[in-house]
């Protein structure tokens, strides 16, 4: 009878709840026991009552809630040796085999880093008396499952990450609030959206609330971007249209690396285009609120394929991550997933614009 633990970790994003629903549920389903691990690996590093065994009703009302009910953390401790050992000892003393993890790129390395250690982490238990080899004998394998949780939808391998769709949502809304005011009174709108290293946000929001001009970290603008976008706005300003919506993503540079403010875009627009020019900044309203239809469909189909993973692993199977692939939910190997979003990453950080580019279309 497997036990299998669940947990949120890194930044959160809607629908990390339904996730944690459907592996509880599954896992119950299956005839197991499950066990969620609050506060991301604090929880883990912690133990005692961070990890609560959880029945049917103790995820009831979860899938449409926002955020994450089991809590989530950035966990220094789990970044160090030590901290893993302390985790690795507290899921023996619970009998926790399994652990099914919801969260960004951060989270699912770490994740798999324990996994790496895990038998020298039970030796090292052992050896310092922390527990007996009768008690770590039946926990000598470990199982990973990861599944993606970001708002950014920045991990390789996946068409949407759980929370994306939401956030996407909720950045639309914004906008066409922002849409009524600003024609009304003739005027140009700067908008940052989050995304971290990953333009998706920021491109799906210019595509979906048709604004006139969007920066995003893997096209970096040419180098005469700033007369190019003043001249592209005019025109659109000349066929009739009332209000300009620029679209800037937080990790926005130009061919030099240097950010690309809204503060930067808001002056062009306002000294050179010389309209009456705003910054919205969207902030935390991006991550928050009640997970779209897309969302808890995701979290709840892959949180059952994360349980039936568990069931189906054997110590050789590399950890899984659960992906959506032209809309079906498939296995990945959750280590190379994380490197090809990391190579992408660090491509766009060496200049390396056009590698950048080539990987983003081969995914
Ligand atoms: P995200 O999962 O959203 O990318 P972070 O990068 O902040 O968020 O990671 C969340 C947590 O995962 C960290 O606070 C840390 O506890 C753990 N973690 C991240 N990277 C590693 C790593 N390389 N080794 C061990 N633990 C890690």
């Amino acid at each position: 009878k497997r036990r299998i633990g669940v947990m949120t970790s890194g930044g959160d994003a809607p629908g990390m709840n339904g996730a944690v629903r459907a592996v509880v549920r599954m896992t119950l389903h299956y005839g197991c026991e499950a066990f969620a691990i609050y506060e991301g690996y604090d929880g883990l590093v912690k133990g005692g009552d961070m990890i609560k065994q959880m029945g049917w009703e103790d995820v009831r009302g979860f899938l449409s809630e926002g955020g994450t009910l089991i809590g989530t953390a950035r966990c220094m401790e789990f970044m160090e040796r030590a901290g893993r050992l302390q985790a690795a000892k507290n899921m023996i003393v619970k009998g926790i085999d399994a652990l099914v993890i919801c969260g960004g790129d951060g989270s699912l390395t770490g994740a798999d880093k324990f996994r790496a250690e895990w038998p020298g982490l039970l030796k090292e238990l052992v050896e310092n008396g922390d527990l007996t080899e009768e008690k770590v004998e039946p926990f000598k394998y470990l199982n990973i499952v990861g599944l993606v949780g970001s708002i950014d939808n920045d991990l390789s391998m996946t068409d949407a990450t759980i929370g994306c769709y939401s956030s996407l949502a909720r950045i639309c809304e914004a906008v066409d609030s922002v849409d009524t005011t600003a024609t009304s009174h003739q005027r140009a709108f700067v908008i940052e959206v989050m995304g971290r290293h990953c333009g998706w946000l920021a491109l799906m929001a210019g595509v979906s609330t048709g604004a006139d001009f969007i920066f995003i970290p893997e096209i970096p603008p040419p180098d005469n971007w700033e007369e190019d976008m003043c001249k592209i706005i005019k025109k659109h300003r000349d066929l009739g249209k009332r209000k300009t919506i620029v679209i800037v993503a937080e990790g926005a540079h130009d061919r030099n690396l240097k950010k690309i403010t809204p503060q930067h875009v808001k002056t062009l627009l306002s000294e050179k285009a010389k309209l009456d020019t705003r910054i919205t900044t969207l902030g935390h309203v991006q991550r928050g609120g009640t997970p779209c239809a897309y969302d808890r469909m995701l979290a709840t189909l892959q949180g059952v394929e994360a349980v039936k993973a568990v069931l189906e692993a054997t110590p050789e199977t590399p950890s899984p991550v659960i992906c959506m692939i032209e809309n079906k939910i498939v296995r990945r190997p959750l280590l190379e997933a994380v490197a090809q979003t990391k190579e992408v990453a660090t491509a766009i950080h060496a200049k390396d614009f056009d590698r950048a580019m080539l990987l983003r279309d081969a995914e």
